[in-house]
């Protein structure tokens, strides 16, 4: 398929899931810090969990760079253990407290100044923080026009046809950022409706006669 042909294509899945689902303005918080913080603990975890944890680092005053590097490791854990793999999250969320107080003085305004590739570079850097997550900050907190690319959008998108040759994520990312507008809020929406799709019909074992994308889906087409 030409890029002519995916770019019409990517941007006629968004309208259809547009209609179906209307927008989701995420992310739901209240504040960056907050999306970072449920950027790292939703790793592996569902939100409701996830949305426990923060509730209780809130509660403990804890949900900031400097309550966070106050805090021990098991106290962290204690608090985030709704979500999860606590212990490691709790580590996760030291490392990046101490990087923010040591590089940025706490200041996400410092750090989300950079430039999008060189702030890419700098979370990658970041114990515990992968390309997922990264790119959910640099969208969510950092407003920049990146795309997110999860498990739920590799499998829609395999599902569709639209596979890139390769398997990377970078592969993914570049089938969208090649083929859509350079767009954060596109990006923003486009993402919260692919998962919105992926749990409401496109799941492990799928409900494609229900599915708004059937008609245009390689793997109904197959199983039809
Ligand atoms: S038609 Fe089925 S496989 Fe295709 S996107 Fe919809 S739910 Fe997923």
């Amino acid at each position: 398929m030409d890029n002519q042909s995916v770019s019409k294509a990517l941007l006629n899945i968004y309208h259809r899931l547009m209609a179906r689902y209307e927008p989701q303005y995420w992310w739901p918080a209240e504040e960056p810090f907050e999306i970072i913080v449920g950027a790292i603990l939703t790793q592996s975890a569902a939100w409701r969990n996830v949305e426990k944890a923060i509730t209780n680092l809130k509660a403990a005053r804890a949900l900031s760079p400097e309550a966070l590097r106050c805090l021990s490791l098991s106290e962290v854990a204690a608090l985030i253990h709704p979500c999860g793999y606590y212990n490691a999250k709790a580590l996760k969320l030291k490392s990046l407290a101490s990087w923010l107080g040591k590089y940025y003085d706490d200041n996400l305004n410092k750090l989300f100044i950079c430039n999008t590739d060189h702030l890419r570079r700098q979370l990658l850097s970041i114990y515990g923080i992968g390309q997922e997550t990264t790119d959910s900050i640099i969208l969510y907190a950092a407003h920049k026009p990146v795309f997110v690319i999860d498990a739920y959008t590799r499998r829609i998108i395999n599902r569709i046809g639209l596979a890139p040759a390769s398997n990377s994520y970078i592969a993914y990312q570049a089938l969208f950022m090649d083929n859509l507008p350079t767009d954060t809020e596109l990006f923003n929406e486009y993402h919260a409706l692919l998962v919105c799709l992926a749990k409401d019909v496109c799941r492990n074992r799928p409900l494609c006669q229900q599915c708004g994308l059937n008609s245009i889906c390689h793997f109904y087409e197959m199983v039809e």
